[in-house]
């Protein structure tokens, strides 16, 4: 049987050459040859044994807000766990902390609004993070100084070579400045949070401030991925960039944000080949300038297609 009648027989959606710029919040990317939304863990076994038996390379989607999909599109498997795989519930409780059960696909700012209208604290500091709880968890999303990894008490997953979940103590995962290392590869269906009992008017006005200083300091709105680069050690990539006069620097219809500019945005049909000389030419000057090398924080995958455009200050 080939490869395209395995998955049509799949009792879920696999949508083949699906175009992936809807599913990420930059609005860039090609097609994947093969798109699936499982419904149930048990979904994703057939699925892992397909891609085994003919080779196929594995990606996950999240939310798609960290991560920059190449033109060429992405060769092999894309799994959304977009039509599952969310919720959220509370499995213990004392008096002064709670664990929660949370989705992989269950939205950040969902998770915050849970954690505030219960008067959980710990998730606060995820306000105003678009995307997927996996998704955060696997680029250890956060702030400054607090990181999902704070949040962590154990992962459910499924490593992609295997036929049983398992689950991963915070112990047997390696976290780091944003970034995540499991084990080995594979999906992360749920995950259990410990939180601590706070002041839900506290937390009210925290995610009030939160909110309006993001909205202020970031291109609100706007087609983009966050942070492009991660901060070096005691310094902002942000504040090296706009110093190296680069802010509102484009390339085709990709552009240094007016607002931060360690946001990029995608100021309407942007090429993957616009932020990949954009990102190319920021790493560039802030060596020349600074003798800095920044380096990615943004997740990008795919095969590139990319026609040269030229460079130009808005
Ligand atoms: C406006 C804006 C503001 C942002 N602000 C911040 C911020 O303050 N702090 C911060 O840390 N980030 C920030 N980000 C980046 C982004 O929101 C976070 O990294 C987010 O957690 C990514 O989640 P996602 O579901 O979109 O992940 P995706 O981009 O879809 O994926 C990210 C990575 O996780 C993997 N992945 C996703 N789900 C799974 C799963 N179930 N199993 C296995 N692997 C999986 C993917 O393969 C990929 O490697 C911002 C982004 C935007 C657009």
């Amino acid at each position: 049987m080939d490869l395209k009648t395995e998955f049509s027989r799949m009792p879920f959606e696999v949508l083949f050459d699906e175009l992936l710029a809807p599913y990420t919040t930059l609005q860039i990317g090609g097609q994947a040859d093969f798109l699936a939304f499982p419904e149930h863990e048990k979904d994703l076994f057939p699925l892992l044994k397909i891609s085994q038996n003919f080779n196929l390379p594995i990606t996950v989607l999240g939310g798609g807000a960290n991560t920059l999909i190449l033109d060429g599109g992405v060769r092999g498997l894309v799994i959304s766990l977009s039509k599952n795989f969310k919720g959220l519930e509370v499995l213990l409780e004392n008096k002064d902390e709670v664990l929660v059960a949370v989705g992989a696909f269950e939205k950040i700012p969902s998770l915050v609004r849970f954690g505030i209208s219960n008067g959980l604290s710990g998730v606060e500091r995820l306000m105003g993070i678009p995307g997927t709880f996996g998704g955060a968890l696997m680029m250890n999303a956060g702030t400054a100084t607090q990181y999902v990894e704070d949040l962590i008490e154990s992962v459910l997953w499924l490593p992609f070579g295997e036929r049983k979940m398992k689950t991963l103590s915070k112990e047997e995962i390696e976290f780091s400045y944003r970034a995540t290392k499991l084990p080995a590869p594979g999906v992360v269906i749920s995950s259990i949070l410990r939180l601590k009992r706070g002041s839900k008017e506290k937390l009210e006005d925290l995610y009030e401030q939160n909110l309006s200083s993001r909205k202020k300091k970031q291109p609100w709105g706007r087609p983009c991925a966050g942070s492009i680069f991660k901060n070096p050690l005691n310094d902002k990539a942000g504040r090296l960039i706009e110093e190296c006069g680069l802010k509102k620097l484009s390339i085709g219809s990709a552009m240094v944000s007016e607002v931060h500019a360690n946001f990029l945005v995608n100021t309407g049909g942007a090429k993957s080949s616009d932020m990949l000389a954009l990102i190319d030419e920021i790493q560039r000057t802030v060596k020349k300038q600074k003798n800095i090398d920044l380096n990615l924080e943004l997740n990008i995958i795919g095969e590139e297609e990319s026609p040269t455009r030229i460079c130009s200050h808005a």
